[in-house]
C-alpha cells in the first residue's frame, strides 16, 4: 500500500510537470492537494514521506481525529474540501489552513460569528464558485451571488480571502469541461478584481481531480485536489 502510494505520486508530479510543459504554465505554481477522506492515517504518513504537506478532508469530525493523530507531523497543512453545514461552523479553527468550501454567504456569517479562529492566524477562505449550472450536484454559488459574498470575506475578521475553488460537472465530454472550466477561470478573475482589497496578489484557483487535472492545468489552476490517483478508490 505504501509503495503504491509512492509511485502514484511521483507518476502524478511528472504528469503535472509535463502538463505545466504543454500549457505553458509554472510547475511552480501548480500545487497538490493530497484528498485524504476515508483513508487512513498510516496512508496519510506515507504521502506525507514522499513530500505531500497539503492534505484535503471533507468531513469535520473525520478531520478533527486525524488532526489529533497526526499532530506530530510539523509540517501537515489541512485544507477543508468539503461542503460544510452551518451548525459546524463553531468546530472550525486556526488548525486548518484552508477552507475551500465557502458556498454561501451564511456559512460565512456564521464562521464569522462561532469559528474558533484567531484573527491574528486568520485562515485561507475560497469562495466556492458554481462551473456547470446544468450540474445535477449543483454545488457552489452562482456567478450572479458571488459578489456579495466574496465582499464580505474581505471584510472578516476570521477569514482571509484567497480565491476560488470550483467542482467539475459530471460532464466527461473535453470539449464541455474545457469550456467550462473557461468561463469558470473568467469569472473568479473577475471576481477577483473586483472585490479583493489586494487585487495585485496572486490568488488561488482550487481546481481539478483525478480525472480532469489535465484541463484544470490548461484553465489556470494553482491548486490540484488529487483523492483517487494517489489513494486508491475508497474502501
Ligand atoms: C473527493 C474530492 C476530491 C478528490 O476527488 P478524486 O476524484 O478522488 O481525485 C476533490 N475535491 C473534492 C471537493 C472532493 O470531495
Amino acid at each position: 500500500m505504501e509503495n503504491k502510494i509512492k509511485k502514484n505520486i511521483s507518476e502524478i508530479q511528472d504528469q503535472i510537470n509535463f502538463f505545466a510543459k504543454k500549457y505553458q504554465r509554472d510547475s511552480k505554481e501548480i500545487n497538490l492537494i493530497a484528498v485524504s477522506k476515508y483513508h487512513t492515517t498510516e496512508s496519510i504518513k506515507a504521502a506525507y514521506e514522499c513530500g505531500i504537506e497539503n492534505f484535503g478532508e471533507n468531513y469535520i469530525q473525520e478531520w478533527q481525529k486525524k488532526h489529533t493523530a497526526l499532530n506530530n507531523l510539523p509540517n501537515i497543512k489541512w485544507h477543508l474540501i468539503g461542503h460544510i453545514q452551518s451548525n459546524k461552523a463553531k468546530y472550525i479553527n486556526s488548525n486548518i489552513h484552508c477552507i475551500h468550501s465557502i458556498d454561501k454567504l451564511n456559512l460565512a456569517k456564521e464562521i464569522e460569528k462561532k469559528s474558533n479562529i484567531d484573527s491574528n492566524l486568520k485562515i485561507k477562505a475560497l469562495v466556492q464558485l458554481q462551473i456547470d449550472k446544468n450540474d445535477k450536484n449543483k454545488s457552489g454559488i452562482s456567478f450572479e451571488n458571488a459578489k456579495e459574498l466574496c465582499s464580505y470575506i474581505v471584510q472578516s475578521k476570521k477569514m482571509k480571502f484567497a480565491g476560488f475553488m470550483g467542482i467539475g460537472p459530471e460532464e466527461t465530454n473535453k470539449d464541455y469541461l474545457r469550456k467550462s472550466y473557461e468561463v469558470f477561470a473568467k469569472n473568479s478573475e473577475s471576481l477577483w478584481q473586483s472585490c479583493a482589497d489586494n487585487s495585485k496578489e496572486k490568488y488561488i484557483l482550487s481546481l481539478g481531480m483525478s480525472s480532469d487535472y489535465e484541463i484544470a492545468i490548461e484553465h489556470g489552476s494553482t491548486l490540484l485536489r488529487i483523492g483517487t490517483a494517489i489513494f486508491g478508490k475508497k474502501k
